[in-house]
Formats: C-alpha cells, sequence, structure tokens
C-alpha cells in the first residue's frame, strides 16, 4: 500500500473521499459495492474519541445495513449497545421518559465512537474500497483535457493522486469545499460542547440518555458500551454559546464541576453512583452549520461537511450514513451516464441535482424542528442562552 502513495507514484480513481468517518464510509463502501475504484483517505489513525454516541431507533436499519448483524457475537467490535430511550428535564423541573420499547425496533443505540468508525471503514475497505490513514488533504485543481478531473495533493512526501469524481467528508470543516472557495452560511450560532469523561468502579446499568436543560444551556450524559480495567465510563457535555461567561467556566476542570454541581440531575446521578473525572476537557463547535452549496462541478460534500447540526437533535450519524448511501448511489449513476465530460458532473447533472434537492429539503426540516424543540423550553426566559433561541435570527 506505501507504494501507492510514495512520491512519484500517480494513481487514478473514480472516486476519491476525504474523511474516513461515518460518512466517508457510507459513501465510499456504496461506491464500492458498484465496482467503483475507490480511494478513502483521512489524516487520523482512526483513535481520537469523537463525540455523537446516541442513535434514535429509526437509525438501527441503517446501521445493520452498513454493519451487518450488529448483535452477532462476532460482531462484538462494532461499539454499539442497546439504549433504552431517552429521560429529559427540559420544559419542566419534572423528568420525562421517552421509551424506544413502544417504537418499531423497540431500542435505539449508544456507540463507541472509536470502535463503531472503525467498524464502518473496515467494511468499506472489505466493499473494494482502498483507506489510507495519516494522508491530509491539502490541495486540489482540476484536470483539463484528461478522464480526470482532478489532481490532488496530500502534502510533501506523498504522491499525487488523480480522481474522476470529488467528495467531501471532512466533517465541519469541510476542508475539500472550502479550498474550492465554498463558504458556510451566516448564522448568529455559537453553540459550543464542552465535554468531560468520568469512571467509576461501581455499578452503572442505566440504559438511557440523560438530558437537562439549565439556565445557561443544557446537558446531556450517557453510558458509554463496555467496561475498561475494571471501570465504568460515562460522557457527560455541557453546551452554552461561546461569548456567555459560563462557556469560559465550562472549559476548566473546576468550573465545569462547579456548573455541573448547580445541575438538578445529572450532578447527583453522577454522585450517587461515584464517578470522578477522567482526562481533560474537550471543546468542540456543536453550531448549526452548512455550506452554502452542497456541490460543484465533479465534487460534492457529504455529512458534517455539507451541513452540521445542534446536537440537540441527535441525527448526526443517521444524516451522515443516509445521505452517504444517497451520495454514493447517485455519483455512480452520474460517473455511469454515457462517460460524461467533467462539466457535465456539476448541480445541473440529473442525479447531482437530485442530491442538491435533499440537502436542501433536509436543512429546512431540521431548522424548523430545532426552532420548535427550543421553544418548548419556557423557563429562564430572561437568560441570553434562552433568549436568543426564543427568536432565532
Ligand atoms: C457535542 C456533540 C454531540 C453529538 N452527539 C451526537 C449524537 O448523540 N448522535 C448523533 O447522531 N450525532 C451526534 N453528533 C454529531 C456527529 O458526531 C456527527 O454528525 C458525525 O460525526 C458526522 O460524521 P461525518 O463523517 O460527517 O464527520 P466526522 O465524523 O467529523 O469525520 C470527518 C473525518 O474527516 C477527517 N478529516 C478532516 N480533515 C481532513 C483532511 N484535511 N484530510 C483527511 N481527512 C480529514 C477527520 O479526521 C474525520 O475522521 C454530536 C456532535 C457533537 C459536536
Amino acid at each position: 500500500m506505501a507504494a501507492l502513495f510514495d512520491k512519484g507514484t500517480e494513481t487514478s480513481w473514480d472516486v476519491v473521499v476525504v474523511g474516513g468517518g461515518p460518512a466517508g464510509s457510507a459513501t465510499a463502501m456504496t461506491l464500492a459495492r458498484f465496482g467503483r475504484r475507490v480511494l478513502l483517505v483521512d489524516e487520523q489513525g482512526g483513535t481520537r474519541p469523537k463525540l455523537g454516541e446516541s442513535l434514535p431507533p429509526v437509525c438501527v436499519g441503517l446501521v445493520k445495513h452498513f454493519l451487518g448483524n450488529i448483535e452477532a457475537p462476532d460482531e462484538v467490535q462494532c461499539g454499539v449497545f442497546r439504549a433504552a430511550g431517552n429521560v429529559s428535564v427540559w420544559g419542566t423541573k419534572q423528568p420525562q421518559t421517552t421509551d424506544f420499547f413502544f417504537t418499531q425496533t423497540g431500542f435505539g443505540l449508544c456507540v463507541d465512537r472509536v470502535a463503531f468508525d472503525e467498524a464502518l471503514r473496515t467494511k468499506a475497505v472489505a466493499a473494494g474500497t482502498i483507506l489510507h490513514r495519516g494522508l491530509r488533504f491539502e490541495s486540489c485543481s482540476r484536470l483539463a483535457d484528461t478522464a480526470f478531473n482532478w489532481q490532488l495533493g496530500f502534502g510533501p512526501g506523498a504522491a499525487v493522486q488523480r480522481t474522476r469524481y470529488l467528495v467531501d467528508c471532512s466533517g465541519r470543516r469541510a476542508v475539500v469545499a472550502r479550498a474550492l472557495g465554498g463558504s458556510m452560511l451566516e448564522t448568529n450560532d455559537m453553540l459550543f460542547a464542552y465535554a468531560q469523561w468520568f469512571e467509576t468502579s461501581g455499578p452503572d446499568d442505566d440504559p438511557y440518555t440523560r438530558i437537562e436543560a439549565g439556565p445557561h444551556g443544557w446537558w446531556y450524559t450517557n453510558r458509554l458500551p463496555g467496561v475498561q480495567e475494571g471501570a465504568t465510563r460515562r460522557l457527560v457535555v455541557f453546551h452554552t454559546d461561546k461569548d456567555l461567561p459560563q462557556a469560559k467556566m465550562a472549559a476548566s476542570p473546576d468550573g465545569f464541576l462547579q456548573l455541573l454541581g448547580s445541575s438538578a440531575h445529572i450532578g447527583p446521578l453522577l454522585e450517587q453512583r461515584g464517578y470522578r473525572p477522567l482526562g481533560a476537557i474537550r471543546g468542540a463547535s456543536a453550531k448549526s452549520q452548512r455550506l452554502v452549496s452542497f456541490c460543484g462541478d465533479a465534487w460534492m460534500a457529504v455529512g458534517d461537511a455539507a451541513q452540521a447540526y445542534d446536537p440537540l437533535s441527535s441525527q448526526g450519524i443517521d444524516k451522515a450514513l443516509r445521505t452517504g448511501s444517497h451520495a454514493g448511489h447517485l455519483i455512480h449513476y452520474a460517473l455511469s451516464d454515457g462517460q460524461v465530460a467533467g462539466s457535465e458532473l456539476g448541480q445541473d447533472n440529473h442525479y447531482i441535482g437530485q442530491y442538491v434537492m435533499q440537502q436542501q429539503q433536509l436543512w429546512q426540516s431540521y431548522v424548523s424542528q430545532r426552532d420548535f424543540y427550543y421553544q418548548t423550553q419556557p423557563r429562564w426566559a430572561e437568560q441570553a442562552f434562552w433568549q436568543r433561541r426564543r427568536s432565532p435570527g
């Protein structure tokens, strides 16, 4: 494999997918199953923990489509386990339970992202994708008068790659779209997530995702799959606006624990079960964002690169897998359509146009759902965090 990427060796592909998260693996796997020559690159080795653990019942079928029987004994490495539902303290002080038992699948999923993302990449490779890790996309330029539309640069020492079609699955950074001059739609959203892992040697078999609104933002916590070195782990995430004083507090270990101590349910739950903080606090943007243009000539963005959601929606991974599958099909059909030249692989292409329409519809329905949920939380009406969400701009 290394030889493929040594400087001086140039290789050509039908499709290069930049980013090996759920969107990248789903897109690459779909294209490879059609027999396309696909290269999937990721700058990470794949062991850096990511946020995003809770999948609603509607996503279970999709996860099975990509990963197979997730509950078979030889599939234990998938990093998923059953989740019973959500307990939310949102519009009132009383906890409300949404039980997944009464849904079609009867359960949702909680995922360990390192194992889950790895399982998806493994399936993409099994379908015929060539995966290269530790390769950072740096640049792309258009090729004229050849069968290939793009020449891609992956930094000093790595060979130039050529491809007919380029897919940006690089997450919120949208590195390909930005390299091509793409920009994000302007919004006033400054939502930021502060995540702290906790561990306990005591028992915790809580199968629910717990959500709690507070005066300056909202929390969620999930128990993570499995037991590591005799300890059970839980992730606790606080969301607030980056410009509020509570954001600065949440970024420091003492401030985070102080804010957690003032929560009505999640702080006491951790204390009762003997949880202690583990490792450093991690910050990540959680604002709603979308590209102005989801596609251009012979390229498109998929997953968070195209549009990224407020974690309140719990829809990010579902959207990454669903739109990855859709994108893979439509790119294959567009490339099959009479060996079209590069100029015909833009938004005017019948298939690519369908993808753009799907992305626009997804964004509209996401924004109205998000606004609806925030407006069902009437408390702390005088606080900036909630005022901003009562009259979203
Ligand atoms: C606080 C928080 C909580 C969340 N909770 C949930 C939840 O409960 N449920 C849910 O469904 N979703 C949740 N999400 C959203 C979910 O994590 C994302 O929607 C999902 O990870 C998107 O997948 P993706 O493949 O599009 O992008 P990512 O998972 O971000 O993958 C992008 C990949 O691109 C690679 N990359 C980036 N730049 C380059 C480059 N230059 N060259 C090569 N590779 C590159 C990265 O290494 C990465 O592996 C949450 C998000 C946040 C911030």
